[in-house]
């Protein structure tokens, strides 16, 4: 391949200052939030337009260059991990909100824009964009559309292929479509919907028409305390079975707690086994008698205190507990994978048992916190990378803790995605045919196999090598086809 005439093409797609082919550069993008896997893309672009993105990929086409699009890179599958060689499209430049049309509760956006900034720029306005990914602050519309991703506040409102009405891509083949409408529905294929959380293996999104939800006209957050998770698991369940639907309700287990209170002291309590983090959201009328439900509920499960945030500031300090657990793992642990089986909820407290049983048989910890109300779960296997071998334990245990949530009627991903991380238990999860429907499916939308190659679908000619010698060995090694 004539390497100086394809980076010469780049360059003249997206002029000089937007393209980096430095080694230190490239460093920089060699993985995603999910650090165990890595790859030095042999290019890095940022676009400004539709047009450059399509021009990108008509380049990658002609020389045969896998392509990889990756919006703020907080992924925790390894979706926007390069595969070695491929170029990287990064969206860093296309974060403008291009429209807010608020008599029609809508907003155009560039994929590049940061999930929070369009809530913070519609707030005032008496609306919000309702999807909230705990790595709202950083990650972008784009980046969630292509996981379709969930949140805290999905249980009440959906996850993100609820709230995106049109997008705009650019096809493998270079071409650009306009998926979806602006209207409540559209005849022919829903291929939006298709499109959704195909983690950028099918097109390179470009421009996304987003749906704005007004603001709730009264919020109230509770925070319910258990000696015992089972306990904390069945009042999820029997809430839901009730008929009731809070905004939210996330579980933080006594490892998550211990971490969260020595980093931000939120107020849970360090002697709790699990906390529950619970918020109602709208007309003050209907919020008192789910409030008094949801008490009751937690009374008959045994909750040793239940506390309800008397002003903003600290509803405030309770939710940032729970946003900012993750980072603050740092202070129990070197390093954490973060998993993201689902289970129904009635599995909830068998699941969780079930973790600490497998964690323990790999000389490990996991600590749970997690999307509760529609039993999105985020099992955290605490470990030292340092240690030799200890990662390699890491990310077998992470694999038998998928598997059990498998076995519980469960999937392999709640919203993280598949990536390359999750890959090798699309086995475990799909029966034959039904794989080879969705390969064909790939196939035909990207024939050459260019866009993100080696994520999401399984394929014996396309697996992803990465740095790290465990996950090799796991994945098989092997180049793309
Ligand atoms: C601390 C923390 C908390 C998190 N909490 C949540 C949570 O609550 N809920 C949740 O769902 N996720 C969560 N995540 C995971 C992650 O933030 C989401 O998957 C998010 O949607 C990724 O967005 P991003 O912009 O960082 O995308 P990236 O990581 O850059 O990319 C993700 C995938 O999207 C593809 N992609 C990106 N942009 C485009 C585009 N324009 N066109 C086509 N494909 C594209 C990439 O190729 C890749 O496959 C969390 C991550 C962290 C680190």
């Amino acid at each position: 391949m004539d390497s100086a005439g394809f980076i010469q093409k780049l360059t003249d797609a997206v002029g000089e200052e937007f393209i980096h082919t430095d080694p230190v550069a490239l460093r920089a993008y060699d993985c995603d939030g999910l650090t165990i896997y890595k790859g030095i893309p042999s290019a890095v672009v940022l676009p400004e337009s539709t047009e450059e993105v399509r021009r990108i990929v008509e380049i990658c086409r002609e020389y045969r260059v896998p392509l990889i699009a990756r919006g703020a890179g907080t992924g925790l599958s390894g979706g926007a991990t390069p595969l070695p060689g491929g170029v990287l499209i990064v969206f860093t430049r296309m974060n403008k909100i291009l429209e807010l049309d608020y008599e029609n509760r809508l907003a155009r956006v560039q994929p590049g824009v940061v999930n929070l900034h369009l809530t913070r720029e519609t707030l005032p306005h008496g609306f919000h964009y309702a999807p909230d990914p705990s790595s709202q602050a950083a990650c972008t519309i784009g980046g969630n559309a292509a996981e379709n991703s969930g949140g805290a506040h999905c249980l009440k409102y959906g996850m993100t292929t609820n709230h995106i009405m049109e997008m705009t891509v650019v096809l493998p083949s270079g071409e650009v479509a306009h998926l979806g409408a602006d209207g409540e529905d559209t005849p022919g294929l829903d291929l939006r919907g298709f499109f959704i959380g195909s983690e950028g293996t099918f097109a390179v999104i470009t421009e996304l028409t987003v749906r704005l939800t007004p603001n709730p006209e009264g919020v109230r957050t509770m925070l319910a305390c258990f000696t015992k998770v089972g306990d904390a698991c069945r009042t999820v369940s029997d809430v839901i079975a009730a008929g009731a639907v809070p905004a939210a309700m996330e579980l933080m287990d006594r490892y998550t707690i211990e971490a969260v209170e020595t980093v931000v002291q939120a107020g849970y309590p360090r002697d709790a086994e699990a906390v529950l983090l619970i918020e109602l959201d709208g007309l003050p009328s209907s919020i008192t008698p789910l409030e008094t439900l949801i008490r009751d509920i937690s009374e008959k499960n045994n909750s040793s205190s239940f506390r309800i945030a008397q002003t903003e500031e600290e509803r405030e300090g309770l939710w940032m507990g729970r946003k900012k657990a993750f980072g603050a793992f740092g202070v129990i642990a070197p390093s954490y994978y973060c998993l993201d089986g689902t289970v129904p909820r009635s599995k909830l407290a068998q699941v969780l048992e079930e973790f600490d049983e497998i964690a323990s048989r790999y000389d490990l910890r996991i600590t749970n916190v997690f999307h509760a109300g529609d039993g999105s779960l985020h099992p955290n296997v605490l470990f030292d990378d340092r240690v030799l071998g200890e990662t390699e334990r890491a990310i077998e245990c992470g694999a038998e803790v998928l598997r059990a949530c498998i076995r519980a009627g469960g999937v392999l991903s709640g919203e993280h995605g598949i990536g390359i991380e999750k890959i090798r238990e699309m086995k475990d999860q799909f029966d034959e045919p039904t794989l080879e429907i969705m390969e064909r499916v790939r196939d035909a939308i990207d024939e050459d196999g260019l866009m993100n190659p080696g994520k999401l679908i399984p394929d014996e000619e396309n697996v992803f090598p990465v740095a790290h010698s465990g996950a090799i060995a796991r994945m098989g090694g092997g180049m793309t086809k």
